[in-house]
């Protein structure tokens, strides 16, 4: 089964380098997901022209802005476009009321979003969801606590895409990438920069298992740096084909 993967956005929260929001578009013959939905995705969806509607599923690693607050516009340009068929939603325990209050938030009283069809799959810490179509592992990582934050593991027709989500380095890591054929991995710093986020220097001495490596949610100093850095680095746009094994 081909499986393809459009880097739709792979900047920080701040847009570093002109870089949109964090969002991974993957398509297969079976089903076709968004990992993670951030505010400025709708914008890098319709540049790259695929459509709201062949979107089955959206999966999302934490409750921040950047990762999940193009849920909004996604879901009121779906109502605008009558969608019928169901939308599924697969996230942290409780992010249904964020939904919610973030579309009530930015169009108070138009937002009713009763006639879309949202289907909310929720996951806890190192729960296996088998969703008939693909298989989502997720794993605890290390991030501002009230956003719960995940890793996660994809597992699409033949393939495995990796992804850390936000976070400081963990040890977690290493069985979520373990022999994936992408691990899409958060580097928001060069050097050491603060908690919450991975540097490359931390991350150069980690002995990964994974088939490919490729950076994303870089900050302005990652960026500055580009030259120097050895792995592999997302850029918007980028598409990544894997072939049938
Ligand atoms: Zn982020």
């Amino acid at each position: 089964m081909e499986v393809s993967l459009r880097i739709l956005g792979c900047g920080d929260a701040f847009c570093s380098g002109g870089r949109s929001n964090t969002s991974f578009y993957v398509s297969s013959p079976e089903i076709n997901f968004l990992i993670d939905c951030g505010a400025t995705t709708l914008l890098a969806l319709k540049k790259y022209q695929i459509p709201t509607g062949d979107i089955d599923m959206i999966v999302i690693s934490h409750m921040h802005g950047d990762h999940f607050g193009g849920l909004v516009f996604f879901l009121l340009e779906e109502k605008k476009n009558k969608r019928k068929k169901p939308i599924c939603i697969v996230c942290p325990v409780g992010m249904d009321e964020k939904v919610k209050q973030a579309v009530e938030l930015y169009y108070p009283g138009s937002s009713t979003l009763s006639e879309l069809d949202i289907r909310y799959v929720f996951f806890g810490s190192h729960q296996t969801l088998d969703l008939e179509k693909i298989k989502i592992e997720s794993f605890p990582v290390v991030h501002s606590q009230e956003t719960l934050p995940h890793g996660l593991r994809v597992t699409v027709g033949d393939r495995v895409i990796a992804y850390s989500g936000d976070t400081e380095w963990t040890d977690e890591l290493y069985a979520l990438s373990d022999r994936a054929d992408l691990f899409i991995c958060e580097c928001n710093f060069y050097l050491d920069g603060g908690p919450n986020h991975i540097s490359y220097s931390t991350l150069k001495t980690k002995k990964l298992t994974c088939k490919r490596l490729m950076l994303t949610h870089m900050g302005e100093e990652m960026l500055d740096n580009a030259e120097s850095v050895e792995f592999e680095m997302a850029e918007d746009g980028m598409v990544i084909n894997f072939p049938k094994n």
